[in-house]
């Protein structure tokens, strides 16, 4: 018999899937590495099984303890999935631009959820930063995380996504490109795959991160964007700027078609991070020659923003469809 002992067992080896109609023009491969086939639906069960594990070895995370993280979500599954295993509590601290679809899931899976206001700074009282470390300095057994600048993060892709990818591309692999939230699936994966690629006649993996325009990572301030999980007004120290080769800013109606084009041209259901990752990677690619091979790595599934990005209504008022009965008309032809 072919089984899983627990559903945590099923972290990692995610398949890559070949783009063909977004790539029209590109003359190289394009490949999606499809994070939302992990059990908990998004890339986060990587780090959170690592950084778990690791809290558990180092005694900072001790027996009936409570898991205390700011989440956009996803790292909050992927927690709240090795926490229900192994016994722990789990409160999550999500700022409010994050959708209702993805705060009841993490409700779902027993976990408790605190609302914190978007718009205030990370060094606000209120902030959800600042939020989740009261809790879990007041909370007895709290044990936070920290996945902004727990290493642990970082090395999970480090050990896990970089490997598999080098390994799913027969080492020939010309570039990889993730987009950056905290950081650390570029800065693990990117390490691994600049280091395993070094020595390679043809020349190092190229890394390149795509990021919202207005984050800091491609310089900007900041400045409130749309899409989710990704980009920061602040440098984590789970981010080193040393692995992207280049970061690629991308806007959010750039994203969010795009987002929508993966779902109706490729039947890949994705979140808004994946459109952003997918423009930058088709950006890059549109420089390589035909026997160039692209990696792209797309965070989750579009499942939690039905009522954002796949919502016309939603997209129309903030001007993202200039004609939302002729999108819908255009998706009934093709
Ligand atoms: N996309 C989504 C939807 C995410 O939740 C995250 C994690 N914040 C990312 C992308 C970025 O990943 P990382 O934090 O590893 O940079």
């Amino acid at each position: 018999m072919k089984f899983a002992e627990h559903i945590a067992d099923l972290v990692g080896g995610t398949p890559l899937v070949k783009l063909n109609r977004v790539t029209e023009g590109i003359d190289a491969t394009v490949l999606a590495k499809v994070e939302y086939l992990n059990p908990g639906g998004s890339v986060k069960d990587r780090i959170a099984l690592r950084m778990i594990e690791a809290a558990e070895q180092s005694g900072a995370l001790q027996p009936g303890g409570t898991i205390v993280e700011p989440t956009s979500g996803n790292t909050g599954v992927g927690l709240a999935l090795v926490a229900q295993r192994k016994g722990y509590k789990c409160i999550f601290v999500c700022p409010d631009k994050v959708s209702e679809d993805k705060r009841n899931v993490l409700k779902a899976y027993g976990a408790e959820v605190v609302v914190t206001p978007t718009s205030v700074p990370p060094e606000h009282p209120d902030s959800y930063y600042s939020v989740s470390d009261r809790i879990a300095a007041e909370t007895p057994g709290g044990w936070k995380p920290d996945q902004y600048s727990n290493p642990e993060g970082p090395n999970s892709h480090y050990h896990s996504t970089g490997p598999e990818i080098w390994a799913d591309t027969d080492g020939k692999l010309t570039s990889f490109v993730a987009g950056i939230g905290t950081g650390g699936t570029i800065t693990g994966t990117g390490r691994y795959l600049r280091e395993i690629s070094a020595d390679r006649p043809e020349g190092r993996v190229r890394i390149v991160g795509a990021d919202p325009e207005g984050s800091v990572y491609s310089g900007g301030t900041g400045r409130p964007y749309l899409v989710e999980g990704v980009g920061e007004d602040m440098w984590p120290r789970a981010y080193d700027p040393k692995v992207p080769d280049e970061v690629i800013a991308v806007s959010d109606a750039e994203s969010f078609e795009m987002t929508r084009r993966l779902a109706r041209e490729e039947g890949l259901l994705v979140g808004g991070s994946c459109g952003m990752a997918v423009v930058a990677a088709l950006r890059h690619a549109k420089t390589l020659p035909a026997d160039a091979t692209v990696v792209v790595l797309l965070p989750d599934s579009g499942r939690g923003y039905m009522s954002k990005i796949f919502d016309d209504g939603w997209m129309s008022s903030y001007g993202f469809l200039r004609d939302a009965a002729l999108d819908r008309t255009v998706g009934q032809v093709l």
